[in-house]
């Protein structure tokens, strides 16, 4: 086993969403050894090894990593906050029990930026997403807020089919 736990020490108001709690917690030993495995599963979308600083997505908010810290964004209450804390130490102690399995991650992974995805966006400002312009729905989307299907010419246009996938991989 490579942590025991990983402490609640602290939440703050979430400005992200209204009523969410950022959760802050404190594992039990420096995490690390264990990063360059956690940056190797899917779901990474920015890892440092300089910092080190490793950022997982997840299915609300963010999972933020640092050798004495855990950052949790977007968590309804503290009893769910809790709850993530020891799914992560679990997650955490499978990784490094297969960590042979894994080649460790050295090099730097940055998130995506709006106008990495505008890059692939059609950049026509159709309107058909609802949005004003590409530019907008590049940010919508990486705030999570709408997905890349709604990009209606990106969705039916087999002529975009690469586009689309190399979208989702960032995404
Ligand atoms: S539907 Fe797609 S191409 Fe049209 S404005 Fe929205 S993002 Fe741009």
């Amino acid at each position: 086993m490579f942590l025991s736990s990983i402490a609640l020490v602290q939440t703050l108001p979430c400005l992200a969403e209204l009523g969410k709690i950022i959760v802050i917690g404190k594992p039990t030993q420096p995490l690390d050894d264990v990063l360059p495995y956690l940056a190797t599963l899917p779901d990474v979308i920015a890892y440092n090894p300089h910092v080190p600083a490793l950022t997982f997505r997840r299915q609300t908010g963010f999972i933020t990593l640092y050798s004495d810290r855990v950052y949790i964004t977007k968590v309804d209450n503290v009893d769910t906050g809790i709850e993530l804390l020891k799914a992560l130490t679990d997650a955490i102690n499978v990784t490094w029990e297969h960590r042979d399995n894994l080649v460790a991650a050295s090099t730097i992974k940055r998130a995506p930026r709006p106008l990495d995805i505008y890059s692939i966006l059609p950049q026509t400002n159709c309107k058909k997403c609802g949005e004003a312009t590409c530019m907008a729905f590049a940010c919508s989307l990486l705030l999570q807020t709408r997905t890349c299907e709604e990009c209606i010419p990106l969705r039916d246009d087999p002529a975009f089919e690469e586009r689309m996938n190399a979208l989702k991989s960032m995404l």
